[in-house]
């Protein structure tokens, strides 16, 4: 095949078979990040906004209605998911809109839900 596509599967050998090599530890920031996402995920009205959110970009008047919570028991949950960066905000006027930050802790839930539901 191609030049690319030799470096290509060299580069991925080397990453899927560091755990051969010399091993390394979780350094301590990245650690508490991980358990502090997973801190967010273990509470069922965060999950329950977070799956909302994960579907479309959705107000927090929006948020409060579909899910019946008050609209600061939504912005507080809000602000928590927000300094996980696990969510995000435009504003638009006096709306704030909120969107996954990205799709990995996303992806997680998905998978977690698919698993609580299948056989
Ligand atoms: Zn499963």
């Amino acid at each position: 095949m191609t030049h690319s596509t030799h470096e290509d599967s060299i580069h991925e050998h080397s990453f899927h078979s560091h755990s051969t090599g010399a091993y390394q530890p979780l350094d301590e920031e990245t650690l508490f990040m991980v358990t502090q996402t997973f801190k967010a995920l273990a509470d069922p009205t965060r999950v329950r906004i977070l799956h909302l959110i994960a579907e479309r970009e959705i107000s927090v008047n929006e948020i409060a209605d579909t899910l019946s919570l008050s609209q600061s028991t939504v912005s507080h949950q809000l602000r928590f998911l927000k300094n996980l960066r696990l969510v995000n905000f435009r504003r638009a006027g006096t709306t704030l809109y909120y969107s996954p930050e990205d799709q990995h802790v996303m992806t997680i839930l998905r998978q977690t839900i698919h698993h609580a539901q299948h056989d």
